[in-house]
């Protein structure tokens, strides 16, 4: 499949890991918005919010348990952060792999433009 997440997490394109199990892979963003910047995004190929279903949506509680995990790790947690899905047009999503984004390390405007 052409999509470039899922050739991501197959390793045909090179990517800043930071965490793998059997269900997410996590990297850095290669165009960070903030200090600390990283995706999270599921193994099995999800297309955007408008596919989670009853049967996929084990991935998205997996997703947001190990998210907390790695902002603890990388010590982002206690000041805060925030996750972001950007779906379809509207929302601004350019990769139509399902994918949350983490940005941390400093103060975050409210609202986004
Ligand atoms: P979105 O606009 O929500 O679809 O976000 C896609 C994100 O993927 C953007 O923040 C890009 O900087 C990021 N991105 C695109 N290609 C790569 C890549 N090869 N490695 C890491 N991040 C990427
Ligand atoms: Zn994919």
């Amino acid at each position: 499949m052409d999509c470039i997440f899922c050739k991501i997490i197959n390793g045909e394109i090179p990517s800043k890991k930071i965490y793998e199990d059997d269900m997410v892979y996590a990297f850095y963003d290669i165009n960070p918005e903030a200090p600390v910047h990283f995706l999270v995004i599921p193994k099995k190929h999800i297309k955007s919010a408008n596919y989670i279903n009853n049967e996929n949506s084990k991935y998205i509680s997996h997703i947001f348990e190990i998210i907390n995990k790695l902002a603890s790790e990388l010590n982002i947690d206690k000041a805060g952060y925030r996750v972001v899905n950007n779906c379809g047009v509207d929302g601004g999503q350019t990769v139509e792999h399902l994918h949350f984004h983490v940005l941390g390390g400093r103060e975050l405007k409210w609202p986004p433009g």
